[in-house]
């Protein structure tokens, strides 16, 4: 069997079931500020820091003739609600199996993801499983330069793992995550979310229906 010099792992949506409860905090803060969000501006915002949707979401706001918020005000509301929420995520189906194959077969691992380093530790706090991933690339990492979509996630992963970005495999569910991890060279699996247009994605992608369905 083909095996990858390392895996690069999304967080949210792939690892750990988050993304419906970013989009309902998302939702509720805006929502605060008189401007509900679509089912397809919700999600846009996947797979992308924190601060980018939150100007994002800025946008939004005043493009429908209402004032903005500046982003802390923005984030003031969502952060409580998104915190308290978080703490309820599931972990995706296979996830935890995954990383323990992985970990068996002496495959380096590395977390690629949007979230702040806050963030991260706080929704790990119910998964212990998580530790199995020890190097870490986060959204508010002092060595990123860019955010998802493009590439320094995955490059600055690869990087710190020691392997070039193209030996990798990559795991992502959002469009924005594919991207980067396509622009870094990487083999991209893709766990596609319900409502997401294939379309959305780059060309070339692995589709899997879950992290079952990987032969690590
Ligand atoms: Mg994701």
């Amino acid at each position: 069997m083909e095996m990858p010099a390392a895996c690069l792992f999304d967080l949210d949506g792939l690892l750990l079931d988050t993304e419906p409860l970013h989009a309902e905090a998302w939702q509720r803060a805006s929502s605060h500020f008189g401007r509900p969000l679509s089912p397809t501006e919700l999600l846009s915002l996947r797979g992308r820091r924190r601060l980018d949707c939150a100007e994002q979401v800025r946008l939004w706001i005043r493009e429908s003739g209402l004032t903005a918020p500046d982003s802390e005000a923005l984030l003031a509301v969502r952060q409580p609600i998104a915190e308290a929420l978080m703490l309820q995520a599931p972990p995706m189906a296979g996830a935890r199996s995954l990383l323990e194959r992985c970990a068996a077969l002496q495959i380096p691992m590395a977390l690629a993801t949007s979230s702040s380093s806050a963030a991260v530790a706080h929704k790990s706090g119910p998964h212990p499983w998580l530790g199995l991933i020890t190097v870490r690339v986060h959204g508010d990492d002092p060595d990123l330069r860019a955010g998802k979509p493009e590439p320094d996630v995955f490059l600055l992963a690869a990087e710190r793992l020691g392997v070039e970005a193209h030996t990798c495999w990559a795991f992502e569910d959002s469009p924005a995550g594919a991207t980067a991890a396509a622009r870094a060279g990487c083999r991209v699996h893709v766990v596609a979310p319900a409502g997401l247009d294939h379309r959305s994605y780059p060309d070339g992608v692995i589709w899997l229906d879950s992290l079952n369905d990987l032969a690590i």
